[in-house]
């Protein structure tokens, strides 16, 4: 297959070196398109008001200085020579469970991947101190095959997220739902040399009560969670109730001025 692989720990990153061997190793070509430096939690930020400087380090691979999602959008569109079959971003250092989907870098490229018609797997390792990839790899290149033999099809985006356990501790593979994952968002207040006030973001993930067939859960438990995820944020059921609003404008005289000819 080919693959684009990309991330948002930065080129070079341990966790996207380790999946990259794992997918040449299942005989993928595999072009990285990744950005120079760390861009976690960028969302689907991309880059508008300044140029995309890419550094070609290897007839496969370049460096980009946008986000993760300018790499997926430049990969596409201008670098990568031929059809690209599927996104694969990660793997990347620490999870990215629930709610922490619509932050992370490395789950936004995936989804760039899927808004261009490709489908598209985010990996990620729920490690918190110590990064061991080459098992996480081993499972992500798996999850790839396993994938394909299923027809994913042009518009699945799958979300894997991985417990910081060795393989054979591992107890199963889950396909689950997202839960959520609270933040203490505690703003840090400091002076900078000059006296002036600024804020530093910090604050650990919260245990909140999650239901036990979640992705949060079945981490914590040691599974290995695999969500689907689509982008249509539409509100079904708020879209039905809505049909009774009174949405006729009112009447209303012309303001004082305005003709209202053009
Ligand atoms: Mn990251």
């Amino acid at each position: 297959m080919n693959i684009l692989l990309t991330n948002d720990d930065g080129y070079g990153a341990p966790g996207l070196e380790a999946l990259w061997s794992a997918l040449r190793e299942q005989g993928h070509t595999t072009f990285v398109v990744a950005p120079e430096r760390e861009r976690s939690a960028m969302g689907h930020a991309i880059t508008l008001h300044k140029p995309l400087h890419v550094i070609q380090h290897q007839e496969r691979a370049w460096a980009v200085s946008g986000t993760p999602v300018d790499c997926v959008k430049l990969a596409l569109h201008a670098l990568v020579p031929q059809p690209v079959e599927l996104v694969v971003s990660g793997i990347n250092r620490g999870a990215n469970l629930g709610t922490d989907v619509y932050y992370s870098g490395t789950v936004s490229a995936a989804i760039e991947g899927l808004l261009q018609g490709v489908s598209a797997m985010a990996f990620s390792l729920a490690a918190e101190e110590q990064f061991e990839y080459e098992d996480a790899a081993w499972l992500s290149a798996w999850l790839v095959a396993v994938a394909s033999r299923h027809e994913v099809g042009r518009r699945t985006l799958l979300n894997v997220n991985i417990p910081p356990l060795p393989r054979n501790e591992w107890r199963g593979v889950r396909v689950c739902e997202l839960g959520v994952r609270h933040y203490q968002d505690v703003y840090d207040r400091r002076l900078d040399p000059r006296g002036h006030v600024y804020y530093w973001l910090g604050g650990a993930a919260e245990e909140v009560d999650n239901p036990p067939g979640s992705d949060v859960e079945l981490v914590a438990q040691g599974y290995v969670a695999v969500t689907p995820l689509r982008v249509d944020l539409t509100h079904a059921d708020d879209l039905q109730r809505m049909a009774g609003w009174h949405l006729q404008l009112p009447r209303v005289t012309p303001r004082a001025g305005r003709t209202g000819q053009r």
